[in-house]
C-alpha cells in the first residue's frame, strides 16, 4: 500500500507529483528498477534515454524515501579526501572516482537545466567548517588536496567563515563553488518526469515482495502483478528491505533529520549565509544548513532513531541553531522532519553485481544528492554494455557486517556521545 507523504516543508512545497499508477496485472520488460529516489529515477531515465525498456517500481511514490526529505545540500566529493581514495583504490580507478564524484554537482545542475525542473536549483557553493583549532589542519589538506586536481577550494580563516555565516562559531571554513542546493522533492518529481518522458514506465505503490529466478528473467512479485525482467537494480538506500539476501546487512541504516524556520526576516537572513551556500559542520555529529530561496533556515543533524514529524521532536537542533544566531530565538519553526540514509563502513558507496543481471547501488554517506544522481549514467551503461563496460566506482560483493542486529544501540549511543563532546567543546 502507497503510505502518504510523511509530513515535511517539501511536501508542502514542492512541483506536483507525476502520475505513478500501481503495476496492474503482468509485464515484461528489459530492465525493472527497484526503488524510486535519485539513484533508481537516474538509472531509469539515463536506460531510456539509451532506448532500453525499462519499468520502476516504487514501494510509495518517488521521492517518499530520503531523496524528498534531504537537506537539499548538493556536495562534491566523496567522504574520503581524494590522496585516501587513489591510496585505497589506486590511481587509476581512484581517479576516475574522484572526477565522478567531484563532478557530481555539476552533473546534477546540468540535468536539471536540460530536464527542466524547477527544484530552485542554485550552485552557490558547498561550505565546510571547522569548529575546533586541530580540525584545520584536515580542512586545509583537503583544500590542498583537490586543488592539486584543479578544483578551486578557497580556504576561508575565521573572519571569511563569519562573513559567510554570520556567526564567530567556526575557525576555518573551505568553500567549494561547484557545490549547492536545490528543493530535494521537486527534484526527485522532475527526475521521475524526465523517466516518464523518455519512455520509462514509473509505478508508485508497487513493493516488490520477491525476486526469483525464472529461467532466463527475473519475476518480481508485487501486490498488484507480476514484472519479468532481463536484468534488475536495486536502488532501494535507507529503505533496503529483505527483497535481496544480504543487502540489507550490508548497511547501517541511520536517521537523519531536519528542521526549518518561516522565511526569516530579510537583514537576519542576508547574515546567515548571504552567498546561499549549502553549510556543513566538521563536528563530531555532522550539522548542516542553508537558506533556501525564500529566506527559511533549513538546519539538520543526526537524529533519534525513529520517524519524527514536528519541530518540537527537534529542540536540540533549534537550540543549537539559537546559540549560533540568537534572534531565531523571536521565529517560528515550522517544520521538523527525519528519513534515513544508509551507512556504510568503509564510507564508500557500495555498488554490488551478485549475479550477471542484477546491481545494487547504495550507501552515500550523506552526500547522495549529487552521487546518487550520477551514479544513474554509471548504472545505466553497466546494464546496457555488460561488466566490460567503463565503471567508475568499485564493484565489490556484498559485506553483511558482524552483529548487524546491533546497530540501533550503537548508532544512538555514538550520537549521544558526539553531542557531549560538541556541546562541551571536547
Ligand atoms: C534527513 C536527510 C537529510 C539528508 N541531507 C542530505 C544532503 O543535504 N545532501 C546529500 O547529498 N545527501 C543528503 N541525504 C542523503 C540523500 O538524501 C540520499 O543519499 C539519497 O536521496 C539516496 O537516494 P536513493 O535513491 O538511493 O534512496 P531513497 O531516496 O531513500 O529511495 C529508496 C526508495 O526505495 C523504495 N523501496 C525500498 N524497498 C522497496 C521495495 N521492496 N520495492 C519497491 N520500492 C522499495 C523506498 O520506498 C524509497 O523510496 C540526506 C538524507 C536524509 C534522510
Amino acid at each position: 500500500m502507497r503510505a502518504p507523504l510523511p509530513p515535511s516543508l517539501y511536501a508542502e512545497t514542492a512541483l506536483p507529483a507525476p502520475e505513478t499508477p500501481a503495476l496492474d496485472g503482468d509485464r515484461r520488460v528489459s530492465v525493472a528498477v527497484i526503488g524510486g529516489g535519485y539513484t533508481g529515477l537516474s538509472t531509469a531515465l539515463h536506460l531510456a534515454e539509451r532506448g532500453i525498456d525499462t519499468v520502476v517500481l516504487e514501494a510509495h511514490e518517488p521521492g517518499w524515501g530520503a531523496s524528498g526529505r534531504n537537506g537539499g545540500q548538493v556536495n562534491p566529493g566523496l567522504k574520503h579526501d581524494p590522496d585516501r581514495i587513489e591510496k585505497d583504490f589506486g590511481t587509476d580507478l581512484g581517479s576516475r572516482m574522484i572526477a565522478l564524484s567531484g563532478g557530481a554537482p555539476d552533473f546534477v545542475f546540468t540535468l536539471v537545466r536540460q530536464q527542466q525542473i524547477a527544484c530552485e536549483a542554485i550552485q552557490s557553493g558547498t561550505l565546510r567548517v571547522a569548529m575546533e583549532p586541530r580540525t584545520i589542519a584536515g580542512l586545509r589538506a583537503t583544500g590542498e588536496q583537490w586543488n592539486r586536481r584543479g578544483a578551486g577550494l578557497v580556504p576561508l580563516r575565521d573572519e571569511g567563515a563569519e562573513a559567510f555565516t554570520g556567526t564567530r562559531r567556526y575557525v576555518a571554513g573551505l568553500l567549494d563553488p561547484r557545490g549547492g542546493q536545490l528543493n530535494p522533492l521537486s527534484y526527485a518529481r522532475g527526475l521521475a518526469r524526465a523517466a516518464i518522458a523518455a519512455d520509462a514506465r514509473v509505478h508508485g505503490g508497487t513493493r516488490v515482495t520477491r525476486a526469483q529466478r525464472d529461467g532466463t528473467t527475473w519475476r518480481l512479485d508485487t501486490p498488484t502483478g507480476t514484472v519479468r525482467a532481463e536484468k534488475i537494480v536495486l536502488a532501494t538506500n535507507g529503505y533496503t528491505d529483505d527483497l535481496w539476501t544480504g543487502l540489507r546487512r550490508g548497511h547501517v541504516p541511520v536517521y537523519s533529520a531536519i528542521v526549518a524556520t518561516e522565511p526569516l526576516p530579510e537583514a537576519l537572513a542576508r547574515r546567515i549565509t548571504p552567498h546561499r551556500a549549502s553549510v556543513y559542520e566538521m563536528g563530531e555529529i555532522t550539522v548542516y544548513y542553508r537558506l533556501d530561496q525564500q529566506g527559511r533556515l533549513l538546519m539538520g543533524g543526526r537524529s533519534v532513531q525513529r520517524e519524527v514529524g514536528r519541530p518540537e521532536d527537534l529542540r536540540y537542533l533549534i537550540d543549537y541553531a539559537i546559540e549560533l544566531w540568537p534572534e531565531l530565538a523571536r521565529v517560528g519553526w515550522t517544520h521538523g522532519w527525519s528519513g534515513q540514509i544508509a551507512a556504510t563502513t568503509d564510507h564508500y558507496p557500495h555498488v554490488h553485481e551478485p549475479h550477471e543481471t542484477v546491481l545494487a547501488c547504495l550507501g552515500y554517506n550523506g552526500r547522495g544528492v549529487a552521487m546518487s544522481s550520477a551514479m544513474g549514467p554509471e548504472l545505466a551503461r553497466r546494464v546496457a554494455e555488460g561488466p566490460t563496460a567503463r565503471f567508475d566506482m568499485p564493484v565489490t560483493g556484498i559485506r553483511e557486517i558482524p552483529f548487524h542486529g546491533l546497530w540501533r544501540q550503537a548508532v544512538q549511543a555514538r550520537v549521544l556521545y558526539g553531542r557531549i563532546r560538541d556541546a562541551f567543546r571536547l
